[in-house]
């Protein structure tokens, strides 16, 4: 067993840190107050090599794996949590693509993904349906060669700016077996009865763009389904295993930037005529995020290493999602606390970070979804 880096992957996180630290705090604030996607910042950011670092090079990605991915998001969620979900935001879908496509749609769809040429978009979640995948209404309905898509998508990211997108769709409403009742498809957000509004007024992480989506008789060419008809019900939980993964990663990386924001703000500022640092009752907490911070990080690397050597171990990958995200909360609960009156307003950053934290615990299964997986694992 080894639990260093290798020289890669330290290059790699070198490299996303020196990105990051360069590129985000000037712009962090002022994306998260405006609602902003920087575009300028994914261009770089593709550029640089650092967007869907998992896709193949064959496919023009960086092909290091998900090991690679997890580090390039800690380090740059690490920084700022909206900005830094970037490089793998922008693909969210795209795995199942990757997973499950034709040679003609890795082509056509994922090898833009890399380059910035396009970004996607993955729509699963509906008004009335997300933890329970099973229950969406859109239907998909086989007119001639064509599909006609109608329905409704919720909280979808990057829902306004992306150019195609991965739908879950019921096809089979007849069959027995619940799970084969849906396919997935690729849908080119510029066709017509595709109409995407974008959310405003969420609570954080707002450099993020999230959308609703209508689907109003959307026809789909036959060559757009993705993977075997019904089976997108499990294309969209193989998804779900490699991107808990990354928002995991995201998760370790908001925990330690709030500690890097608290171990600053505790050096400087006095109470009592002595530095926060020097009561033990502070450095305590700080023993406390410390070590959430290491659990999560060596839970994520797991989580990543077992992807990436083939290992499909969904319950482990739970557990690695739930705690490291449930540790970015917390850590950034106590460094706000630890900031007192200033932590609770804009102009310190872990005001955003607590904001931000708080939807890695909501999206991509909810804290209580993987804890249905954990526990189904360990009652199997
Ligand atoms: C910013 C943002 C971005 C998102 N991006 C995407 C995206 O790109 N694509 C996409 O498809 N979706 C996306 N989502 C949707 C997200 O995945 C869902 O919000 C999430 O799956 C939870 O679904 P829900 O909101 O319908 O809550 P519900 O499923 O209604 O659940 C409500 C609460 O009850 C809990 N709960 C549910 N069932 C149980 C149970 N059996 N036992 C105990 N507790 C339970 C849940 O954990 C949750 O906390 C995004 C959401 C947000 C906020």
């Amino acid at each position: 067993m080894d639990f260093g880096l290798t020289e890669e992957e330290k290059d790699i996180r070198g490299a996303a840190r020196e990105f990051a630290e360069k590129e985000f705090p000037d712009r962090a604030r002022e994306c998260d107050l405006n609602d902003e996607f920087p575009r300028d910042i994914w261009k770089k950011a593709c550029d640089l090599g650092f967007v869907a670092t998992y896709i193949p090079e064959e496919y023009n990605g960086a092909g290091i794996g998900y090991m690679g991915t997890c580090i390039i998001v800690e380090e740059c969620t690490r920084v700022d949590p909206g900005i830094g979900g970037i490089p793998m935001m922008v693909a969210l879908g795209s795995e199942v693509v990757m997973l499950y496509g034709t040679e003609e749609q890795k082509k056509k769809y994922l090898s833009k993904i890399p380059t910035g040429e396009n970004i996607c978009c993955f729509a699963v979640t509906e008004p009335d349906a997300g933890s329970d995948v099973a229950g969406i209404k859109t239907t998909a309905v086989k007119d001639g060669d064509e599909w006609v898509l109608n329905g409704s998508k919720m909280f979808i990211t990057n829902g306004t700016i992306a150019d195609w997108g991965v739908f879950l769709a019921i096809t089979d409403p007849d069959e027995k077996k619940v799970h084969r009742r849906f396919s997935t498809f690729i849908v080119d957000m510029d066709t017509e009865g595709v109409n995407a509004t974008k959310i405003r007024g969420k609570m954080g992480l707002k450099a993020s763009d999230t959308a609703d989506i209508s689907l109003s008789d959307v026809r789909v060419p036959e060559k757009n389904l993705l993977g075997e008809r019904k089976k997108g019900f499990y294309n969209v939980m193989g998804f779900f295993d490699r991107s808990r993964v990354y928002i995991g990663a995201m998760g370790v990386g908001i925990a330690q930037g709030a500690l890097d924001l608290a171990l600053k703000y505790v050096k400087e500022r006095k109470t009592f005529g002595r530095p926060l640092a020097s009561n033990q009752g502070i450095q305590f907490e700080l023993a406390d995020m410390k070590t959430r911070v290491e659990a999560s990080r060596n839970l994520i690397y797991k989580g990543a290493w077992q992807t990436d050597n083939g290992i499909e171990n969904p319950m482990d990958v739970a557990i690695a999602k739930w705690y490291a995200c449930e540790s970015a909360v917390k850590n950034c609960d106590q460094s706000l606390q630890m900031h007192g009156g200033y932590g609770y307003i804009d102009e310190y950053d872990i005001e955003r970070f607590y904001r931000a934290a708080k939807v890695t615990e909501i999206f991509e299964g909810a804290k209580q979804i993987e804890k249905m997986i954990i526990a189904r694992g360990l009652l199997a």
